[in-house]
This record gives structure tokens, sequence and C-alpha cells, in this order.
């Protein structure tokens, strides 16, 4: 039985993998800021709920009193707006929670980790390419690449793999308020302006949740034991 954390595990992507560990007989503990929401993922499954803020030092290493074997850094927000109107606060937090969150993540998931474990971060297309109106959060996500990318090769010798599973559009509360923000800024009704968001899938459609799990389970998987560095793109050919 592996020991697995997911932050930001009080909702969609995340809850969907830990509920998806949990199934397969897997130790999971889910972490994000909101116990309630926490308890509603677990409903009854057994995992353990620890409320962390991904950009708290003291809280983040307080998640790591017992080692992990597969470390899944999902937590992430993603406010939407052209870069003329983005606010230095705006911007600072999304590096805040997207990156440093994850760096923090991975450095303390590092201290006892041994031998087959398995970083993992939720990335996204916006880590691979540019995309108009939501600067800090492509920033942050090709910045969780970069790190991705280089922690890989640090940790290869100890037979730790690090790598980044990189969505486009799925279908979760973020989504829906991109989805919002394209109705307000461009007063368009929903339809249409999940349209153009979901535009940049050449399969015209939401990605799932559980299309996501998928690329993280394998990379959880003895199957992937050689996999490391590598940015999964799920995104119908988006990318
Ligand atoms: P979501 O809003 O349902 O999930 C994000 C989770 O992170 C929430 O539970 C939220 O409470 C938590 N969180 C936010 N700030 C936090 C903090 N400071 N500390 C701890 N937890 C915090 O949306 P989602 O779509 O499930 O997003 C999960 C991840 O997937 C994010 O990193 C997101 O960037 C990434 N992603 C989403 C999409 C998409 O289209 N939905 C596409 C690509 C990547």
């Amino acid at each position: 039985m592996r020991r697995v954390l997911v932050t930001g595990g009080g909702s969609g992507i995340g809850r969907a993998i830990a509920r998806d560990f949990a199934a397969a007989g897997d130790q999971v503990v889910i972490s994000g800021r909101r116990l309630d929401a926490l308890e509603e993922t677990d409903d009854g499954r057994g995992m353990e709920c620890r409320v962390a803020d991904v950009t708290d030092e003291a809280q983040v290493a307080a998640l790591f009193d017992k080692p992990f074997d597969v470390v899944v850094a999902n937590a992430g927000i993603a406010p939407g707006g052209p870069v003329a109107k983005t606010t230095l606060e705006a911007w600072e937090q999304t590096l805040r929670v997207n990156m440093t969150g994850v760096f923090l993540t991975f450095r303390e998931a590092l201290r006892e980790m041994g031998s087959g474990g398995r970083l993992i971060a939720m990335a996204s297309t916006a880590s691979l390419q540019g995309g108009a109106n939501i600067a800090p959060y492509v920033a942050s996500k090709h910045g969780v690449l970069g790190l991705v990318r280089s922690l890989a090769i640090e940790v290869a010798r100890q037979g730790i793999t690090c790598n980044a599973v990189c969505p486009g559009f799925v279908d979760t509360e973020i989504a829906q308020n991109a989805v919002q923000n394209v109705m307000n800024r461009m007063n368009l009704d929903y339809d249409t302006a999940a349209s153009k968001l979901v535009g940049r899938n050449p399969m015209k459609r939401m990605i799932t949740p559980d299309e996501v799990v998928a690329a993280v389970r394998f990379l959880a998987s003895e199957d992937a034991t050689m996999i490391n560095g590598h940015a999964l793109s799920v995104s119908g050919g988006e990318i």
C-alpha cells in the first residue's frame, strides 16, 4: 500500500485523483484550506484530511510528518484578465500558489522520500504555450514545468521520478470560472463563451477530471519508472 498526498484535494481534479488512489487501496492524505471540502472528498473512503495552505512554509512542512511514496502537487488558482489590468498583488499571489506552492510541496516531500518515489505536478497546457488574458497563470505554469524538469535530473539517481501532467480545459470549478470571465468580458452567453475556451482542443469538448486522473495513475505506476522530467499533455491534441 502506497502513501499518497494530493494537495488541493477538496475539489475538481484533486478530488478525482484522491478518490482514484483510495479506490486502488492506497493510503491517501488530502490537503487543502477548507476541512469541510476535504471531508466531502473523503465521504467515508478512509482518507486523512489535513488543512494546509500550500503557500505557507510551516503548514506544508507539517504535512510531511511521515514520508510519502507519491506526492501530487495539484493545488492551483487561475485568475484571468489582461496584463495591463493585472495588479502586482494578483500576479504575486498566482505565482505563490501555483509555482512556490509546488516548490514547497516537493522540497518537503524529498526530505524522506525513498527509491520508487513519485513527484507529480498538475501543470497545464499553459506550461507549454502562451494565452491572452491569463499571463500570470501561464507564467506560473511555465515555472512549474521548469521546476519539474530540473528536479527530475536532481532526483534521478535516487530512483525518484518527477513529472508534470499538462491538461487542457478540464470541466471543474476553475474552468467554470474561466467561462464566466469570458461571458462577462465579451458579453457572451454560456455556450459561446465555453466554445471559445474549448476551441483550442481539436476534440472540441471539455476534458473530464477522470481523463486527467488516468495520466496521474500511469505516472505513479510501476510502468512509468523510466519516465522522468516529462510534460504529459492531456489535451485532445491541443499540444
Ligand atoms: P479547482 O479550483 O477545483 O481546484 C483547485 C484546488 O486548489 C481547490 O481545491 C482549491 O481550494 C485549492 N487551492 C487553491 N489555492 C490553494 C492554496 N493556497 N493552498 C491549498 N489549496 C489551494 O480546479 P481544478 O481544475 O481541479 O484545478 C486543479 C489543478 O489543475 C490546478 O493546479 C489547475 O491549475 C490545474 N489545471 C486545471 C485545468 C482546468 O481546465 N480545470 C487545466 C489545466 C490545469
